[in-house]
């Protein structure tokens, strides 16, 4: 477009994507730095059994606190596979998740732990041995641990990642597809994955009672949980009308505001011991 409109747009164009490139790279760098200086934490959101309200299992979700300031994954994931400082970051986001939740669970608390995962990650090499190590390290059992991998996986480079998710399977953890609902990952895909769960796509959730379509596929996903042997966990149930649909339409698993908000491990910390369930 700025070619139609002459020499003075090309060069502001230019200054822009400019300006765009030097300030991802700063991220970039800022990213590694953060990194060694242990600027990271991790929250836990907890994932409860519908029938139960029990809490069965906790997801890590990664923060940033930047000069005191929080920032969310969503603005620093792309950066940091970008530049391919996801795989260090990851296999401390693995490391820092499972000591936590071996801990736990020494504390007689008998919790899963979820751990979301980028593509890249899970192609890099040595992943599978990262994982391996770090479980032995940890001392968590393999089945405890969930790996969340998104719908893309599937696209991206279907035979080498397909390849990889099996021999992560094959050490004993469980994957899950996060995310799920956009149409990607087919039936066919899940059989070849064998994938031990799916989370419905919080987008479904939202609309579940407003709008019938949506309403319909939530249905037939949980259905097609139910026929695979697959886990279907929902996400983001913010209402409790929502809450009592996916229940209604025998959904095994649930997690959103409503449940319980991501919070630091301390947060969590105070359920050990205490009824682990949640009020629903
Ligand atoms: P996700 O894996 O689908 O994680 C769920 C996201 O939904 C989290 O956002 C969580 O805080 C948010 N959420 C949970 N319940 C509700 C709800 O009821 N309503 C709404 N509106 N949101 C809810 P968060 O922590 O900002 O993470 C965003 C995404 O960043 C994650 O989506 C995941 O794809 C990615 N991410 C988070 N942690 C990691 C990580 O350690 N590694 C990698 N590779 N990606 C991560
Ligand atoms: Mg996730
Ligand atoms: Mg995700
Ligand atoms: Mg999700």
């Amino acid at each position: 477009r700025a070619k139609e409109r002459g020499a003075g747009h090309v060069e502001v164009y230019a200054a822009h994507m400019h300006d765009t490139v030097v300030s991802r790279l700063e991220l970039q760098i800022r990213l590694r730095q953060a990194l060694a200086a242990g600027e990271f934490f991790l929250e836990y959101q907890p994932i409860v059994d519908l029938d139960s309200s029990q809490v069965t299992a906790v997801e890590a979700l990664v923060r940033w606190n930047r000069d005191g300031e929080v920032v969310g994954p969503d603005d620093f994931i792309g950066a940091a596979e970008e530049s391919g400082l996801i795989v260090p970051l990851g296999e401390w986001i693995l490391r820092e998740a499972c000591q936590k939740v071996a801990v736990w669970r020494v504390s007689d608390w008998d919790i899963g732990l979820s751990v979301n995962l980028s593509v890249k990650q899970v192609l890099s090499d040595r992943f599978v041995s990262t994982v391996e190590t770090v479980l032995a390290d940890s001392g968590l059992p393999a089945e405890v641990l969930t790996l969340e991998v998104d719908e893309e996986v599937l696209l991206d480079d279907v035979g080498e990642a397909v390849l990889r998710l099996g021999e992560l399977r094959a050490l004993g953890v469980m994957l899950a597809i996060d995310d799920y609902g956009m149409g990607y990952a087919s039936l066919a895909h899940l059989r070849e994955l064998s994938v031990d769960a799916i989370k419905i796509d919080p987008l479904f959730t939202a609309d579940l009672g407003r709008d019938d379509t949506v309403t319909l596929l939530t249905h037939t996903i949980i259905q097609l949980g139910r026929d695979l042997g697959v886990q279907v966990v929902a996400e983001g149930i913010e209402r409790s009308e929502q809450l009592e649909q996916l229940r209604t339409m025998g959904c095994d698993r649930g997690q959103g505001f409503l449940v319980a908000r991501p919070m630091p491990a301390s947060g969590m910390e105070s359920l050990v011991g205490g009824e682990s369930g949640v009020n629903l």
